[in-house]
């Protein structure tokens, strides 16, 4: 076979096939591989007139297909498969050559990976991939880690295929080894974090004020218009818009089974973040939401037994206006515990990442696109080191002017017995965050009285001990 192909794709399900097509139609020649052969025959029979494709019958094939250095992007099921294709084409590849994995990886696994093809001279390149099938086809948002040598001859062909926003490529280099699916798996829990917090602001002004799903999509298209425009408020729209096509009347939302699923790498972000020590309360919340939804059993064994307030709760117009503050606020405090993480991440990981730099490359292709991620970016180009995003003079009087209403939703939502963890708790962590003492000297106290774990003083250096009941 000889060598034609610019790049090469192997994993042709939804991802694989419209990547290949993306690149394809940027004028790359793509080799193209799939465990089961039929695949490949299918996307050159349906879109072989797109641009040029090589279709390759085994890996080795692939291999032979391209030019040097070569470069592989894997699109398979993460995981177990992932390795094993890894491990054939490390055999198959020569020095100098590129693996991509495009899958959701976890960042420890491309970790181990990169370590292991870098001792056999290969780069492998752990690459963030955001925006679903059609992100892939159109434009994704691309978080490619690895080394910065491998960046420089696979950048140029990722930046070609990614979303376009203001002319800047929605795809930068993130950092070495894990950095990118790093990234992408904070990319992912906050994504989480403002799912939650849309579905706690429909949840509250249908519960309070009996709008109905129609009603309630004008009311989210009307917020696309302002701070909150964003890919996930303009799908709530239409979420909540769609008539029940079976039975044609109705909403379809409300046929919907409220069990919502995860695949996992909302609950990596908080098992990450809490060996990390960083409070990702947003993104805590919103899995532990999804959790619970999921447990029906409980759910209807309470509802029979638990009661609610006694009174009901009256709320006017103003409340609509009150929480989008509310929500705007709390998805402030999400993004800003999301961006700490990733320089939690970058620090203990030794990764260079520009903060700045994810901001501008969520702002298209992904599914958190959104635009206020261009004052992120702004704050973070104005100030790298950034203590947190909160305290940026924009978010900071963003945030405050929200407060008031944020405060009134929060309070209603408890008085009422609407479940609004995602709203509650980004104002207990902003309330924390701006208080001058925390009861965590109490918790210090007890820490020492019943395990001698010591405490420090405001007023002298060094860690102290004293018996807590007896002589002081
Ligand atoms: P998928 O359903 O996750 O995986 C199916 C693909 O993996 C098929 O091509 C399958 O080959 C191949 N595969 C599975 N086990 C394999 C093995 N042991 N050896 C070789 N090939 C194997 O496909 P997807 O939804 O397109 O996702 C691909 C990757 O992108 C995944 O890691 C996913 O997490 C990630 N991703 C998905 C999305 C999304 O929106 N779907 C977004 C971003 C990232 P056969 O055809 O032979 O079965």
């Amino acid at each position: 076979m000889t060598a034609t192909a610019d790049i090469a794709v192997t994993g042709l399900a939804v991802m694989g096939r419209n990547l290949a097509r993306n690149l394809a139609r940027h004028g790359h020649v793509v080799g193209l591989h799939n465990r089961t052969k039929a695949r490949t025959d299918e996307l050159v029979a349906q879109f072989g007139s797109e641009g040029t494709f090589v279709a390759a019958d085994s890996l080795a094939d692939l291999v032979a297909s391209l030019k040097r250095p070569r470069k592989v992007i894997i699109m398979v099921k993460a995981g177990a498969g992932t390795d094993a294709v890894i491990d054939e084409l490390a055999d198959l590849l020569e020095e100098g050559d590129i693996v991509v994995d495009g899958g959701n990886a976890h960042y420890a696994d491309t970790r181990r990976r990169e370590a292991a093809l870098r001792e056999r001279g290969l780069h492998f390149v752990g690459t963030g991939v955001s925006g679903g099938e059609e992100g892939a086809l159109n434009g994704p948002s691309i978080m490619p880690g690895g080394t910065r040598e491998a960046y420089s001859t696979l950048g140029p062909i990722l930046e070609s295929i990614a979303a376009v926003v203001d002319g800047t490529p929605c795809c930068v280099h993130v950092g070495a080894d894990g950095a990118g699916h790093f990234v992408k798996m904070v990319h992912n829990g906050i994504e989480y974090a403002d799912m939650q917090l849309i579905a706690e602001a429909y949840d509250l002004m249908r519960s309070l004020l009996g709008r109905t799903p129609a009603e309630l999509a004008e009311v989210f298209q009307g917020w696309n218009e302002g701070d909150l425009e964003s890919f996930l408020i303009e799908i709530t729209a239409e979420v909540l818009a769609t008539p029940d096509p079976r039975t044609g009347s109705g909403a379809l939302v409300d046929v919907v089974l409220d069990q919502a699923e995860q695949k996992g790498t909302g609950r990596w972000t908080v098992q990450i973040a809490l060996d990390l020590g960083t409070p990702v309360s947003g993104i805590a919340e919103a899995v532990f939401a999804r959790s619970l939804s999921g447990h029906a059993e409980q759910r209807r064994a309470a509802a029979g037994v638990l009661p609610g307030p006694a009174g009901s709760v009256t709320v006017g117009e103003e409340f609509v206006e009150d929480v989008r503050r509310a929500l705007y606020a709390s998805k402030v405090v999400a993004y800003a515990q999301g961006f700490d993480m990733i320089r939690a991440g970058a620090a203990e990981y030794g990764w260079d990442i520009d903060l700045g730099a994810m901001a501008t490359i969520w702002r298209g292709g992904c599914i958190i696109r959104a635009r206020f991620l261009d004052r992120i970016r702004e704050a973070y180009e104005k100030t790298p080191d950034l203590t947190s995003l909160l305290v940026d003079p924009y978010f900071a009087s963003a945030v405050s002017e929200a407060q008031e209403a944020w405060r009134r939703v929060v309070a209603t939502a408890a008085a009422a017995g609407v479940p609004a963890p995602g709203f509650a708790s980004a104002l207990a962590y902003y309330d924390g965050l701006r208080r001058d003492r925390l009861p965590a000297s109490l918790v210090q106290g007890l820490r020492d009285l019943f395990g001698a774990h010591t405490y420090k003083r405001i007023d002298a250096e060094g860690t102290f001990h004293v018996d807590w009941s007896g002589d002081k």
